[in-house]
């Protein structure tokens, strides 16, 4: 059993053991995402043991994977949803782990410019999960919410002008898209108290992938979130008698995604935050998302194409940015390993390779330019049917797969101790056309889900599962 923080910081690619990941290609095909829920749970301890006093919520879009989210609320986290996709998912997940037993009271809906239909779900479920808490990031979601008739438990995500982060798309501290200007604080949250909201809570988030030398931008950020927490709490206290309940200063706990980089001091980290917040009379809550499951996660590829290009030796593998989005979104560096050419050297888990060692451009199946894992890495020369090894895949992996290009997405498995466990199957071309319905087909006339090809009424969602309401 694993002690907390005895754990290394930070799991590296090499550290995987090459011919065990290899048979996994073989035995469940490629591309595959490789799970490993007994580093999940590393991470996690890790997290709880600097942050004791605590509430520690996992930000569920990471990777909402039903086993993740099983095992991370086993040991104690809450989840924190940016949907009522993800809430659906987190309370089925709670249940599962609780046997039936879910007050909402560890889930948190952070509404981002919410669609009518995810406010109608959640605040249905809301009904059979009073505790459940919503983040408004607008005031008008108060009055949607009030018009839905939603009085239960409220937190304002504030945005407090500093964003910081791994690349300017994730920084959202700053960005007019996320949280009510910090300064209208006060007079929205003694609004929504005056109204009846049960108001509980603050939060913001600045970004995603904090590397330890932000830290000035962190405190910074959460000596601010300390301060409005004081205001608010002694406005609200004035009309409902409570002040808040907790400060939510998001996620954001960055991961070394290259080789040579040193892992957060995660502990350096909640001592700056305790310093900074100072004396509040709530709560302190976090909610990191890819902390807990980047590198407990590798994406297995097969290597389909090799050929000499003008500058470099050109790679195509079967995995692209379909499956891993975030190298062509955000120019994000991945570490990669050649599993084939490892197994085959002197030692079978240890990196040192017979074959030379070449620049190579690694390329996806995407017909876009931007489908490119690396450019001229050194690694070693790459073979036809080498099997390929992508690190750190286990946070923002599967969960921006898509099916672009008609590309299926691929099966993903989770290993815990010996055993290993297909945790979803891979998709068929079958289920990228499924939701069509054809001119040909007399059958699908009506469009399907209601004439406007939404379910629109509870049968419609209980005929469709509820998953294609949103
Ligand atoms: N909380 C909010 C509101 C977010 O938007 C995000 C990520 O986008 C997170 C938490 C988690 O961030 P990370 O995965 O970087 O910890």
């Amino acid at each position: 059993m694993t002690t907390p923080a005895a754990s290394p910081a930070v799991r590296r690619l090499d550290d995987w053991d090459a011919v065990d990941l290899s048979a996994l290609l073989d035995d469940y095909g490629s591309p595959l995402y490789v799970l490993d829920l007994e580093r999940v749970r590393e991470n996690c301890h890790r997290i709880q043991s600097a942050f004791p006093d605590a509430e520690i919520l996992y930000a569920v879009k990471a990777n909402a994977l039903g086993d993740v989210l099983e095992t991370l609320h086993t040991e104690g986290v809450g989840l924190e949803c940016a949907s009522a996709g993800e809430v659906e998912r987190a309370l089925a997940a709670i249940e599962s782990s609780t046997e039936g037993d879910s007050s909402g009271a560890d889930v948190h809906y952070t509404a981002v410019n919410p669609p009518a239909r995810d406010l109608d779900w959640v605040v249905d479920a809301w009904e059979d999960h009073p505790e459940l808490t919503i983040t408004v990031g607008a005031e008008d979601t108060l009055d949607r919410l009030e018009e839905r008739g939603y009085d239960g438990r409220l937190c304002l995500r504030v945005n407090p002008g500093i964003g910081a982060g791994h690349h300017e798309k994730v920084q959202t501290g700053a960005n007019a898209k996320f949280g009510v200007p910090a300064e209208r604080a006060v007079d929205v949250l003694t609004d929504a108290a005056e109204r009846g909201f049960d108001v509980v809570g603050i939060h913001a988030h600045v970004g995603s992938g904090v590397s330890s030398d932000q830290l000035d931008d962190h405190r910074e950020f959460v000596s601010r979130m300390g301060d409005l927490a004081r205001d608010v709490s002694d406005a609200i206290a004035a009309v409902d008698g409570d002040g808040l309940e907790f400060v939510d200063v998001g996620g954001g706990f960055g991961v070394p995604y290259r080789e040579e980089e040193e892992p957060l001091d995660l502990e350096a980290v909640a001592e700056a935050t305790r310093e900074a917040i100072g004396e509040i009379d709530a709560t302190l809550t976090i909610e990191p998302g890819r902390y807990f499951v980047a590198d407990a996660g590798v994406l297995l590829t097969e290597v389909n194409t090799v050929k000499e290009a003008r500058d470099t030796l050109a790679v195509g593998i079967d995995a692209g940015m379909t499956t891993l989005l975030r190298p062509a979104m955000y120019d994000a560096y991945h570490p990669i390993r050649n599993l084939t050419a490892d197994s085959s050297g002197t030692d079978a888990n240890d990196s040192h390779t017979s074959r030379e060692m070449r620049p190579q451009t690694i390329t996806g199946p995407i017909c876009e330019s931007g489908d490119v894992f690396c450019t001229d890495r050194q690694l070693p020369a790459s073979e036809r049917g080498d099997v390929l090894a992508i690190g750190n895949a286990g946070a923002y992996g599967y969960e921006m797969a898509n099916q672009y290009n008609s590309r299926p997405r691929p099966a993903s498995v989770v290993l815990e101790g010996d055993e290993v466990r297909l945790a979803r199957r891979r998709e068929t071309v079958d289920d990228v056309t499924r939701l069509e319905t054809r001119r040909s087909d007399p059958t699908n006339e009506a469009g399907g889900a209601g004439s406007n090809g939404n379910a629109d009424t509870d049968a419609d969602r209980e005929a469709d599962n509820g998953h294609d309401t949103r």
